[in-house]
């Protein structure tokens, strides 16, 4: 068997066009802090002219600059080159049922301040997007940053996709959202440009933006809120599937005989462990039922109020597994033995070597989660005589999928629009 060592830069380089290349530059900078330009063409293998040329264009768009010398190593100082983080901002918006969050990031994908207000529960479509035209301007002018300096704003939905503009819900509480054109709605409000992604896409482009992975390695990103969702990293963006709705690992079939699926099939990871699934084994559990408080009524036509209640309910549940009560940890444990077997498949599948847990899902009881995962993969991963499989809690934490949206807006806009390619 061969192993091939990932020195991907100049292999992904070759064949680029002038738009991929300039942002794989820009995104070379910004992963870097400071670099030269003999770093730059020595790390992207490209020549030092067609570096010149693209520093060039960027220096000339305000979007780099230069910050003083490298060590000298003998011979002239090389001029370091860092991103201009203030040239720009970008706005994330996470949407989800019980909560959504803001983000506000300059051009390094540096936060600068996050809120969280009331979720979008059952208001329509319509009023999110007027309020959140309205919380927008309130953070712009709470900073005192100028509405042309904002480069765009991005949102994170739950469910699935329909590119470009629209999300398209994906269970019954959110039908109202089916065909609605979030991405235009909310650009016609707020007068910039809108990127809409899912949650678990954005929480993906957010550890990459973070700089914890360079553009080189493909990774997954599995986010867990109320269901279980997975962004995938190719090459430095996305991998999107045919409707741009990959990474649907929530409905990878652990078991042929399990329950059913709001998606037709059986034994789904998601019906198996999501949060919404703990929840409701624990409210058959009488005993746990008592011990932890657990109410077992709760008012099924308020999508946020069931959503907000699930989410507590886990979180609690989370916390008793946490403090060693067996019948919440046996619960949990359960849930995480069958995401470590979907994540199993997913690295087989695609031979990753990096993996992210992200959301709200793992904000309690992540570290078992965490563990769950490390073990299958140290035990069963089939690469793992030839690599190994590194897990880890997404560094982006809570807010992930909200600053990933912003990254989103600084991807999709700043090393492509600016490049020219729309
Ligand atoms: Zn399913």
């Amino acid at each position: 068997m061969v192993t091939v060592r990932p020195d991907a830069p100049i292999r992904r380089l070759k064949g680029a066009s002038v738009a991929e290349t300039r942002s794989a530059i820009v995104d070379l900078i910004r992963s870097s802090g400071t670099i030269s330009r003999t770093e730059l063409a020595e790390r992207s293998g490209l020549t030092n002219a067609t570096i010149s040329k693209i520093v060039r264009t960027l220096l000339d768009d305000g979007l780099v600059s230069e910050v003083g010398y490298a060590e000298s190593t003998g011979g002239k100082r090389a001029v370091l080159l860092e991103l201009n983080s203030t040239a720009g901002y970008a706005v994330g918006v996470a949407l989800d049922t019980a909560q959504d969050v803001y983000v506000l990031v300059d051009l390094s994908g540096r936060p600068i301040d996050a809120r969280s207000v009331a979720g979008t529960g059952t208001e329509s479509p319509e009023a999110v997007v007027a309020r959140v035209a309205r919380d927008v301007a309130v953070m712009l002018a709470d900073h005192g940053i100028d509405r042309d300096t904002v480069i765009g704003i991005g949102v994170a939905g739950e469910g699935r996709l329909d590119l470009p503009g629209r999300v398209l819900r994906s269970t019954d509480s959110w039908s109202e959202w089916d065909d609605f054109a979030l991405g235009h709605a909310l650009t016609a409000a707020t007068d910039l440009p809108v990127t809409v992604d899912n949650d678990a896409n954005c929480a993906a482009l957010g550890e990459f933006w973070s700089g914890r992975v360079p553009s080189t390695r493909d990774f997954a990103t599995v986010y867990m809120a109320t269901g279980i969702g997975c962004g995938l990293l190719v090459g430095g963006d996305v991998h999107r599937g045919a409707s741009s709705n990959a990474g649907e690992i929530g409905h990878m079939s652990l078991r042929w005989d399990g329950p059913p699926c709001w998606c037709g099939s059986r034994g789904c990871l998601e019906v198996l462990a999501a949060p919404v699934a703990v929840v409701a084994r624990a409210r058959t559990d009488a005993a746990l039922v008592a011990r932890l408080g657990i109410d077992t009524t709760t008012d099924g036509d308020d999508a946020r109020a069931v959503t907000a209640d699930v989410r507590a309910t886990f979180a609690r549940v989370a916390a008793a597994a946490v403090q060693g009560d067996t019948g919440a940890l046996a619960l949990v444990e359960e849930s995480a033995e069958y995401l470590a077997r979907a994540i199993l498949n997913l690295v087989n599948l695609l031979d990753l070597d990096e993996v992210y847990l992200a959301g709200p899902g793992f904000a309690t009881a992540g570290e078992r989660y965490l563990r769950a995962v490390q073990r299958e993969l140290h035990a069963h991963a089939v690469m793992r005589g030839t690599h190994p499989v590194h897990v880890a809690m997404s560094a982006v934490g809570r807010d992930a999928a909200a600053l990933g949206a912003a990254a989103a807006v600084l991807h999709a806009r700043l090393t492509r629009t600016r490049a020219g390619r729309g």
